[in-house]
């Protein structure tokens, strides 16, 4: 379903990207390990259109995402991909119930509508009563969780999760990620789950190594 074959890139004459290929089928969980600095996030970022890798290919459900056109990869990270980042990157101003709707908001759904979508994800992922909060008044790993509901709440494809657990204590990550990984495998969601946590990484299903810009090896978790 995802993609990557040879990708480059560089940020001016740093090159971040070497050579970096992976592939992750429909419903599948790939996480994507290295050390800082490696290439993950960027490589993240080529696979969900956000960067324009120098060379190489990316693809999604067969379509090339290196090569289209900034309004059709607008629509791909919209109706297709979700994303759960390190630190959550909630709207501070918006509840947390407003923070989960947005990307129905944004798909163009009506308000009073994306709120009730919205709506199941604070019982499933035990942030009752937390609705009308607005993010400074959540605790880290709650605020996790209402990005998390956020990346799912639009039933993605692909859910693109970069470090989604860096800023929580390992019990909390891993409550995170027993959610993660339920709502995606009910929901037939790809994940792409960057890590640099073994223990985090233990969740999917394979895993693939970033060094120095270049996916080294890929693996069945254990
Ligand atoms: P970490 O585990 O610390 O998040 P990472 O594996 O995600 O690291 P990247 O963020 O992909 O690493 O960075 C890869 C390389 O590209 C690094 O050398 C980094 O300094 C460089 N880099 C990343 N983003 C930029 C940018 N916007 N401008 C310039 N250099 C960048
Ligand atoms: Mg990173």
């Amino acid at each position: 379903l995802v993609e990557a074959r040879d990708v480059t890139l560089s940020f001016g004459s740093t090159p971040a990207l070497r050579g970096a290929s992976l592939s992750a089928e429909a419903g599948e969980i790939l996480a994507v390990m290295g050390p800082s600095g490696s290439g993950k996030s960027t490589l993240l970022h080529c696979l969900a259109g956000i960067l324009t890798p120098g060379s190489g290919e990316v693809r999604f459900d067969g379509r090339r995402v290196d090569t289209m056109g900034e309004a059709e990869r607008s629509a791909l990270r919209r109706d297709r991909f979700g994303f759960v980042f390190q630190f959550g990157q909630l709207v501070p101003e918006l509840t947390a119930e407003e923070n989960v709707a947005l990307p129905l908001l944004l798909g163009g759904m009506r308000r009073g509508a994306a709120v009730r979508q919205a709506h199941p994800w604070f019982e499933r992922l035990g942030l009752d009563g937390l609705e009308r909060r607005r993010s400074g008044e959540l605790s880290g790993g709650q605020a996790q969780r209402v990005a998390l509901a956020r990346g799912l709440v639009a039933s993605p494809r692909v859910l693109f999760a970069d470090e989604p657990t860096g800023a929580l204590d390992s019990l909390t990550g891993e409550q995170v990620m027993e959610l993660l990984v339920s709502a995606a495998r009910e929901q037939g969601t790809t994940v792409i789950l960057v890590t640099h946590e073994p223990r985090v990484a233990a969740y999917a299903d394979r895993e693939v190594i970033v060094r120095d810009g270049r996916t080294t090896s890929i693996g069945v978790i254990s």
